[in-house]
């Protein structure tokens, strides 16, 4: 087995892992409880929010912490529309954000709001003078990713931050794939609002966090106990917040020796072997402007469905299309669409995103079997390759 899917999730670390056990079992208390064993779960969680707060250079005060980026978006966008909606109704954001961005955006939409899907360039970078024109004084709220989750390219924050801090309107970031990977600084990337999932940097599955700068006033969108000063009612995952914790911690030291570093030149083994290699092969996004772990290819004239089929069953590869469309719907990715890749090739998106535990050898037999693999797919007529992805995926494509 080779894992190459880590932008879907991350398999969870052995401290991570070990940290969160006790919590399981002998330590259940709720931190809401007043004896001993709650006080106990109660410390944990405030130890995991330091540790969180350290990560993101954020005060333990400013985390509350969630079920992951998919909540802490739609408490975002959910809980600034709410509560700014007599200072206004319009709202700016991207064409690739994640569904968990773009459906509350639809839902707002729904209950009478504007919004503003600005585009990108061909390198998958967002256009910042379209955003800057989008810009209204009835704008409430700007939400751009850090990086894309599908092609891994680093998006302006930090200017777009300052964009909006000149004019009063609040700036939220889904941060999901970079916390934990480079350095990210709340600070240095002028947001107000930044979410993140333990999951996708080694933590477990279950826990995320959304940063809410000091003095920032947003609705909740969980309502019911006073847990967390009333900003997300619920008892806390405690296992899962304290893997996050100390998944956290472990990432900041991997980011400072090096490991990071190291996801990033076997992406670029990758890249140069595949572009090496294979025939009508096609980077998606930014050549440098880039998460260290994530490559994305479109190989021309195969569907990216059947080439990660075809990786798997002949060599146990897992990786995805990236795209949040349904497994086996041959969907063209709205992402590759966006930065202008037409039909064919914005189907053919092939996501391979690396992690720490990856080595060159696994890189390089990749490399070896891709050319073979993209061969034998394009001899394959259109309705054949069509009918086999259905086959395959439907079981699957049910469940999602
Ligand atoms: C994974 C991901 C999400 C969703 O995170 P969950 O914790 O799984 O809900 C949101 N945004 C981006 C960019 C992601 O990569």
């Amino acid at each position: 087995m080779i894992y190459f899917d880590h932008a879907a999730t991350t398999p969870i670390c052995a401290e991570a892992f070990e940290a969160m056990q006790p919590y399981l079992r002998e330590a259940y208390g709720n931190p809401s409880s007043l004896h001993h064993l709650g006080k106990q779960a109660k410390f944990a969680v405030e130890t995991a929010r330091e540790q969180v707060a350290a990560l993101i250079n954020a005060r333990p005060a400013e985390i509350v912490f969630n079920s992951g980026a998919t909540e802490g978006n739609n408490h975002a966008l959910k809980g600034v529309a709410e509560r700014l909606a007599e200072r206004g109704r319009h709202i700016i954001t991207t064409q690739i954000e994640h569904d968990a961005v773009l459906h509350p955006c639809r839902a707002l939409e729904h209950a009478g709001f504007e919004v503003t899907y600005v585009g990108v360039d061909e390198q998958g970078i967002v256009r910042l003078d379209e955003l800057k024109a989008a810009l209204r004084a009835d704008t409430i709220l700007v939400s751009v990713m850090h990086a894309n989750n599908e092609m891994g390219t680093l998006q302006p924050v930090t200017q777009i931050g300052a964009l909006c801090r000149e004019r009063n309107i609040l700036f939220h970031c889904d941060a999901c794939q970079t916390v934990g990977h480079i350095p990210v600084d709340v600070k240095a990337l002028n947001v107000d609002l930044l979410s993140m999932s333990g999951h996708k940097f080694y933590g477990a599955k279950g826990a995320g966090a959304l940063y809410i700068r000091r003095g920032v006033r947003l609705d909740t969108l969980v309502e019911g106990g006073p847990q967390q000063k009333g900003r997300r009612a619920g008892t806390e995952n405690v296992p899962a917040i304290v893997s996050m914790g100390v998944a956290a911690t472990v990432a900041m030291t991997a980011i400072a020796n090096g490991e990071e570093a190291h996801v990033a030149r076997l992406r670029e083994r990758l890249i140069e072997g595949l572009e090496t290699y294979c025939a009508g092969v096609f980077l998606n996004g930014h050549r440098e402007q880039r998460v260290p772990g994530i490559a994305n290819f479109s190989f021309d004239g195969v569907e990216g469905e059947g080439l990660i089929l075809e990786l798997a069953a002949r060599a146990g590869v897992c990786c995805s299309t990236g795209s949040a469309c349904a497994a086996g719907s041959l969907d063209p990715s709205p992402v590759l669409l966006a930065i202008g890749r037409p039909v064919g090739l914005a189907r053919a998106g092939t996501r391979f995103s690396l992690g720490r535990d990856n080595t060159e050898g696994e890189i390089d037999a990749v490399i070896k079997l891709l050319p073979e693999i993209i061969e034998s797919l394009r001899q394959l007529s259109p309705e054949t390759r069509a009918a086999t992805i259905h086959q395959a995926a439907a079981p699957e494509a049910a469940n999602v």
